[in-house]
């Protein structure tokens, strides 16, 4: 589906409202947590989700989205499906490996979030096709996440930089780590910083070693843009920032 053009001239106009009971869920199964498609920002923060350590960046994005009346309309399929690197909720699934399951009527399938995202406002789905849930694998004990968005206004931020990092600990050792950005390289989506994952994974967690990956590998795989709001080189030194701080706040959340 592409939806590069502002004005929308759709044949059909389906309203998901009839359905929104039957896909408004959060419930754990045996291979993850399944979040029904049209279930609102504000339902996922009176769920479990919101008092468990390992989701904590769950809370940062709630905190920092849009005003309390978007929150309490705004659904996670549709989050996702308007596909802009100023949606979230896909910066932060992007972290915990999240797949879709998605339906029409001629069957059902399964799809990384990372490949549903082709490009701004383009991604993999046919116009007979609705997500039905998103599936996050279940995290392990001594894991977390943190979410920041920069941007220099407090309220309705764009942002001038938005990142995400999910951390596994085995003792101080960094036995997973997912790390995204609104954007990384090229496409303007969120996408994942993966060079640097690399690089930190099965090293000891310090200060030094997040550093070295902020200063030193980040800059290798990450392009920035400049427009309006700022320049490639302000938005790449706060991204610097924002991965130090996503994972020292998700170290800090996994010890606490
Ligand atoms: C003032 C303002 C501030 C905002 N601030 C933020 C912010 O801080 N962070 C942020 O991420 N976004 C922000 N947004 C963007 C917006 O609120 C979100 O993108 C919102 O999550 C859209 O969700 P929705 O349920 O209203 O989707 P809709 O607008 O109803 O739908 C969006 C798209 O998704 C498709 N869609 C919806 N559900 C499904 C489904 N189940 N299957 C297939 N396709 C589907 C629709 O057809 C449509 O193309 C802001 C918007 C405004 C106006």
């Amino acid at each position: 589906m592409i939806r590069d053009k502002r004005i929308p001239t759709p044949k059909y106009l389906v309203d998901l409202n009839a359905i929104k009971k039957e896909l408004a869920f959060i419930e754990k199964k045996e291979d993850g947590i399944h979040i029904g498609a049209t279930t609102t920002l504000y339902e996922i923060s009176q769920s479990f989700l919101h008092k468990d350590k390992r989701f904590a960046g769950f809370v940062d994005v709630f905190k920092l989205f849009g005003t309390m009346a978007l929150r309490m309309e705004a659904t996670i399929a549709g989050n996702i499906v308007s596909a802009t690197q100023y949606n979230d909720y896909i910066t932060l699934l992007l972290v915990y490996d999240a797949k879709l399951r998605i339906k029409s009527i001629d069957g059902e399938r399964i799809v990384k979030l990372e490949d549903f995202l082709i490009d701004k406002r383009k991604v993999d789905l046919k116009p007979n096709e609705l997500i039905y849930e998103v599936i996050i694998p279940e995290p392990p004990e001594k894991s977390s996440s943190s979410f920041y968005k920069f941007d220099r206004r407090r309220l309705l931020i764009a942002g001038v930089v938005t990142g995400a990092a999910f951390l596994h600990l085995e003792d101080n050792k960094i036995a997973d780590v997912r790390i995204s950005f609104d954007m990384v390289r090229e496409k303007r989506i969120p996408a994942r910083a993966k060079k640097t994952e690399e690089f930190l994974k099965g090293k000891e967690f310090s200060e030094e070693i997040i550093v070295k990956a902020a200063e030193e590998v980040l800059p290798t795989e990450m392009e920035r843009v400049t427009d309006w709001w700022t320049t490639a080189e302000y938005r790449m030194d706060m991204s610097k920032v924002v991965l130090k701080r996503n994972l020292l706040r998700a170290y800090e959340r996994i010890k606490g």
